[in-house]
């Protein structure tokens, strides 16, 4: 299977089936923070996710797993969401994902990444041997430290597309 191409791909993170990750065995999420959850201008998620992830709290553990060195930014989103959180996690490599899954003993096939980006969440989550979703991202800022990212990733989606395996907005899973 394409490393980059994700099991499941929502507009975002409130359109996700969970019925299905939950009938996958799955009990770890790990949400990406910018863009996924929250907006690069903001430091709290809107009202609709942190209601979203209160519901989702009673099935699944829940992570905020971010590429993001501040722990200040990280650390407020995760507290209003009530989560346990991985900064700096260096996606696409598994940092983040191998401190979780230490920490709280799950197996891979029981974890699942949800994120707006190929080149570190979907890449990251696919090298990993985990479930990966993804979601397009809340805002299209590519003056955001992402910018370099984006660029690589507005690449991959071309040659995905010419092979028919991800179009952005044909949504799946
Ligand atoms: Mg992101």
């Amino acid at each position: 299977m394409n490393k980059y191409v994700p099991n499941m791909y929502k507009k975002n993170i409130n359109d996700i089936d969970y019925e299905k990750l939950k009938n996958l065995n799955i009990k770890c999420l790990m949400f990406d923070l910018d863009n996924t959850l929250l907006k690069l201008n903001k430091t709290i998620p809107k009202k609709s996710f942190c209601s979203l992830i209160k519901r989702l709290k009673k099935d699944f553990s829940i992570f905020v797993v971010s590429n993001n060195g501040s722990n200040k930014r990280v650390s407020i989103a995760a507290a209003r969401l009530g989560v346990n959180y991985v900064r700096f996690s260096m996606k696409p490599f598994s940092r983040g994902f191998k401190i979780i899954k230490n920490k709280y003993d799950f197996a891979k096939s029981e974890m699942c990444i949800i994120g707006d980006q190929l080149m570190t969440d979907i890449l990251g989550g696919n090298k990993f041997g985990i479930y990966t979703v993804l979601v397009d991202p809340l805002e299209n800022d590519d003056l955001s430290i992402t910018g370099i990212n984006r660029f690589f990733e507005r690449r991959k989606l071309k040659q995905l597309s010419k092979k028919g395996l991800l179009r952005r907005g044909e949504y799946y899973g």
